[in-house]
């Protein structure tokens, strides 16, 4: 087996996180990950070099300026970033290596490793809906900060769609998570077998889907803000 670069993008609440953590369980021989450097603060039950590295920004931009990192940017009014050394160490374990990443962090992976080295997945919930449904559900963030990540969630779908080809290998529907989580092995060691209908494989598909996905979102949001004004 070549160890491959797996890059998860997804908007906020897509599931990325999720699908990451279920590809270690079941495979930990099969599947590393990256933990990636943050200056947000931690949620309750993130531990500090397993959820994250939490730095304070100077030490960030410290190590940025070392050159440690293999892509960085700015999310939300923090910064992230994946630690080459993280990526390093796994692959020469002979593990791929999973990196959960927003949309530039997506497109400076797939430059650093072109294809092969690295696969390039955009994971969305089977609807906006949902997407909102499992956001809230998750209850980590405040409804002010809720609503600015669905802002940025619209434009990094926006994004992926016109980086399908360039970026984005596939578009993978995050419905049942056993379903998802088997269609990305399958992806990363290029057996194509089960699965095909979750996994949109054609560019035109993908980005009619990824279109979709955009149109139902602005309108969930534009209910949402006229339901908050209503309700003041
Ligand atoms: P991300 O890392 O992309 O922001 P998370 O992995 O935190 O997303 O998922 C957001 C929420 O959705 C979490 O509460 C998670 O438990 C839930 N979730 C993720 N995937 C699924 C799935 N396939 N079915 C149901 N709930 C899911
Ligand atoms: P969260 O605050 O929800 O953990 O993450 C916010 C966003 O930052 C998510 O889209 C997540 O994928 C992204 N992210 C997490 N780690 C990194 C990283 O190392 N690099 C980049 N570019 N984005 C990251």
């Amino acid at each position: 087996m070549t160890p491959r670069v797996v890059v998860l993008a997804a908007p906020s609440g897509g599931g990325k996180t999720t699908i990451a953590r279920e590809l270690r369980t079941r495979a930990p021989e099969t599947f590393g990950y990256s933990v990636s450097a943050t200056t947000r603060k931690a949620r309750p039950g993130e531990r500090d070099g397993e959820a994250y590295h939490f730095l304070t920004r100077a030490e960030f931009e410290r190590r940025r300026e070392a050159g440690e990192f293999l892509e960085s940017t700015d999310y939300a009014g923090e910064l992230y970033g994946t630690l080459r050394h993280e990526v390093e160490q796994v692959l020469r374990g002979g593990k791929h290596v999973v990196l959960d990443v927003e949309v530039t962090g997506a497109r400076q992976v797939r430059k650093a490793y072109p294809r092969p080295a690295s696969v390039v997945l955009f994971v969305i919930p089977p609807s906006p809906r949902v997407l909102i449904e499992r956001l809230r559900k998750r209850r980590t963030e405040s409804e002010a900060e809720l609503s600015r990540r669905i802002d940025i969630a619209t434009r990094e779908v926006e994004t992926a769609r016109r980086e399908i080809g360039d970026v984005y290998d596939h578009v993978l529907v995050n419905d049942d998570l056993d379903t998802a989580v088997r269609e990305v092995i399958d992806l990363v060691q290029g057996g194509g077998g089960g699965g095909r209908d979750r996994v949109q494989r054609e560019p035109g598909a993908m980005a009619s889907l990824l279109s979709d996905f955009v149109r139902q979102l602005r309108s969930e949001v534009a209910q949402l803000k006229q339901s908050t004004g209503r309700s003041r």
